[in-house]
């Protein structure tokens, strides 16, 4: 990218349900740099994704702040927490309501893997039944039929809310792209989630449903994460299409790995940030483990 017009504006989108470690140092420092890369008037926010209630704890929260300020990252103060905002995402879901997008399915994960194995097609199209969140949904409740879901709704059985994937492509326009500082050009295929749930049964809304909203709402316009997150792009540039949502540039960076060159697992205690300072460790070391030297 050269001389923008407009100044760059990043965010790092932690979820406060552990210790933050290298791979998230790296996403942290990444986000930061190419907002400080693009002159004085870009802008590196922070956002708690903390929607998932049950794992979220307030001490993770104070750690990851801990963390970011040892490395040496300043963040606009004003934090972005997801479970403040359950209202933008309650305005959304009741969008792709409107438009007739969303159905409710009360399926059980052990239902779903049952329903996809006793398909007679299933052992021939083992790749096809998987997405990039695991096991594609059959559509088992797409067919339920309106009195049907009313009855369970009625009788109270929890249900998460799907997209309905096709009706939802017949509504955009063109091929959806997006632009990638490091891959280019891409298509967007959201299909290849098919019936993606936007609000889960636990809680009003999804990791798709709310980032696109959040990075709409602050105004992010360059959105850095790993590529372990690039799949999720195809379908958060639908629901930017369906939503009439701004279309950010994306960066999808290499992750951190060992020596043997396998991904950095989260459970491994070692790479913690806590860990590597209170071994020694300064944020010239981590910036250095994770490629991402000081420049100038
Ligand atoms: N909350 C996600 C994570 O911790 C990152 C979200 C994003 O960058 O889109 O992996």
């Amino acid at each position: 990218m050269g001389l923008t017009t407009q100044p760059i504006i990043t965010r790092f989108a932690p979820s406060p349900t552990g210790p933050l470690h290298l791979g998230h140092a790296m996403a942290a420092i990444y986000a930061f740099d190419m907002a400080r890369e693009h002159g004085a008037d870009g802008r590196f926010l922070l956002r708690m994704e903390d929607i998932d209630t049950a794992r979220t704890r307030p001490e993770f929260e104070q750690a990851i702040l801990t963390d970011l300020e040892w490395l040496g990252l300043e963040w606009e103060t004003t934090v972005r927490r997801q479970s403040e905002h359950m209202a933008d995402y309650q305005a959304a879901i009741d969008r792709l309501n409107e438009m007739g997008l969303l159905y409710p399915c009360f399926c059980t994960r052990a239902e779903i893997m049952a329903e996809i194995e006793s398909s007679p097609s299933a052992p021939h199209l083992k790749t096809e039944t998987h997405g990039p969140d695991g096991p594609l949904y059959p559509g088992t409740c797409l067919k339920l039929g309106e009195d049907l879901a009313k009855e369970k709704m009625a009788a109270q059985v929890p249900y998460a809310l799907r997209l309905n994937m096709q009706k939802a492509l017949s509504m955009v326009d063109g091929p959806l792209m997006w632009t990638d500082t490091i891959k280019g050009k891409i298509k967007a295929t959201p299909e290849i989630f098919q019936d993606v749930v936007l609000a889960r049964k636990d809680v009003p809304t999804s990791y798709h449903l709310a980032v696109s909203v959040d990075d709409h709402l602050q105004g992010v316009n360059m959105v850095t994460r790993g590529e372990d997150l690039f799949s999720a792009t195809h379908v958060h540039r639908l629901i930017q299409a369906l939503l009439r949502l701004d279309v950010p540039s994306y960066s999808h960076h290499g992750l951190v790995t060992d020596n043997n060159g396998l991904r950095l697992a989260k459970r491994d205690k070692a790479t913690t940030l806590k860990t590597l300072r209170e071994s020694g460790y300064t944020p010239t070391d981590i910036r250095n483990m994770v490629g991402l030297k000081t420049r100038g």
